[in-house]
């Protein structure tokens, strides 16, 4: 048990010896009246590193100089633009270069992903989900059922919490799966669901999933960049999650996935095509017949984005200096710290619904507000501070261990006290 202190002393003693400290200096923060806000959205849209203007401004003057010819000759030329993300997000994720690949955005690669994973027939065409996940999960996961020709109603088995709780008990995902049999095509669950923060066992899920002969695939939108995975070794079937988040590549950023190479490398499992998912040496051929790439990278469709792979490229540079461990450590204490300062405000009626075992959340703690909620909300956006609100009662803050430090949570604190 951590002995934490709600002292601003203790907050900057906690800042003095952390060793990711200067990383803060790396990223821009809004201002709000001539001063840092103390910035809580990192969860749903991370800062701008301050490299990104001179890699974009590279990429610029790369096309201007080269037009087509940039395809090779720029500094990162675009043709092979992709490759330059692999390795970097395979160690974040847990994975091989060639399970990964960053491309698209997240909605879309959830449904390719899923053209290539939910192929039901036989009887066994039901999808298991969290209830309450986001609605872009919902709406594809609906429309996937539908395209079939079956009635969400009956193919979607939602999870949900028990009566009067927030958090989804394991053992009642375990024995849904179990349950549903082989009638279960499918587990399509989050990583970290967005409203409560509560992080699954995706190993446990997976195993579960694979006993009744169905697949296991994960939106990871807010896990990736928060907590350290090990998709490969989980076993796990297919994921994908966005960059804007954690990851702080900007404002719909290019997406990732992840494939298990038993599945990237079997030609039996089907993939929508693409030129740019086609065999690489065979890309410019423009030849009859799709062939696919025996990786996650056949999963792609069109060339690469460049302009907005920029801020990818900058922001996993600095994941790379970092390390998953080296940030979860910081993450798990400063989360605990803020979890702990938030204890400590009685006069307000809220509860915190994420997990309070650090084993199953990552750095957002959601704060549900009984009465009140928005009024607060609006207060601390008054007082500086960057928080964000979800309908329909809670405020989520996330202290992002690369940029947030002690003393903002402590800042954040002082805020809530003073709210009267
Ligand atoms: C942020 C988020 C999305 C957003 O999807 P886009 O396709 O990137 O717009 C989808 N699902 C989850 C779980 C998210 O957290």
């Amino acid at each position: 048990m951590q002995a934490y202190e709600a002292t601003l002393d203790y907050a900057r003693d906690q800042d003095q010896v952390d060793i990711l400290y200067s990383f803060r200096e790396r990223f821009l923060f809004p201002r709000h009246n001539d001063r840092d806000v103390h910035y809580f959205c990192g969860n749903s849209l991370g800062l701008q590193p301050k490299s990104v203007a001179y890699l974009m401004q590279a990429e610029l003057d790369d096309w201007a100089k080269y037009g087509v010819e940039g395809h090779f000759q720029a500094r990162n030329p675009w043709f092979s633009y992709h490759h330059l993300f692999s390795e970097r997000l395979s160690k974040i994720v847990g994975a091989s270069k060639d399970e990964v690949v960053a491309t698209n955005t997240l909605t879309v690669n959830l449904h390719l992903l899923m053209i290539s994973f939910y192929r039901p027939k036989d009887g066994r065409y039901k999808i298991i989900m969290e209830a309450g996940a986001f609605p872009s999960d919902q709406y594809a996961v609906e429309t996937q059922v539908r395209m079939y020709g079956y009635d969400p109603a009956d193919a979607i088995i939602e999870i949900k919490p028990r009566e009067g709780a927030y958090i989804i008990e394991e053992d009642d995902i375990l024995s849904a799966i179990e349950t549903a049999g082989d009638s279960l095509a499918l587990v399509m669950f989050g990583g970290v669901n967005y409203y409560t923060g509560q992080f699954f066992d995706l190993e446990q899920i997976t195993a579960a999933a694979h006993k009744v002969g169905a697949y296991a695939g994960f939106d990871l939108a807010h896990a990736v960049g928060n907590i350290p995975m090990r998709l490969h070794d989980w076993n796990i079937d297919f994921a994908c999650w966005c960059s804007y988040k954690y990851l702080n590549s900007g404002p719909g950023g290019v997406g990732g996935i992840f494939v298990n190479e038993k599945h990237a490398s079997n030609p039996n499992i089907f993939r929508l095509g693409g030129w740019w998912g086609n065999d690489e040496k065979d890309r410019f051929k423009m030849e009859k017949g799709f062939f696919p790439q025996k990786n996650a990278g056949s999963w792609q469709m069109s060339n690469a984005p460049v302009f907005n792979m920029v801020a990818h490229n900058a922001s996993l540079d600095i994941y790379d200096k970092v390390g998953m461990k080296a940030l979860r450590a910081k993450s798990e204490k400063l989360t605990g710290f803020t979890e702990y300062l938030l204890k400590q405000v009685t006069h307000l009626p809220f509860e915190i619904i994420t997990p309070t075992d650090p084993k199953r959340r990552g750095c957002q703690l959601s704060l549900l507000f009984k009465e009140r909620g928005r009024e607060v909300f609006d207060k601390l956006t008054e007082n500086g501070v960057v928080a964000d609100w979800r309908e329909p009662n809670v405020i989520r803050i996330a202290p992002v261990p690369l940029y947030n430090t002690f003393e903002d949570s402590y800042r954040f604190y002082e805020i809530l006290m003073g709210i009267q």
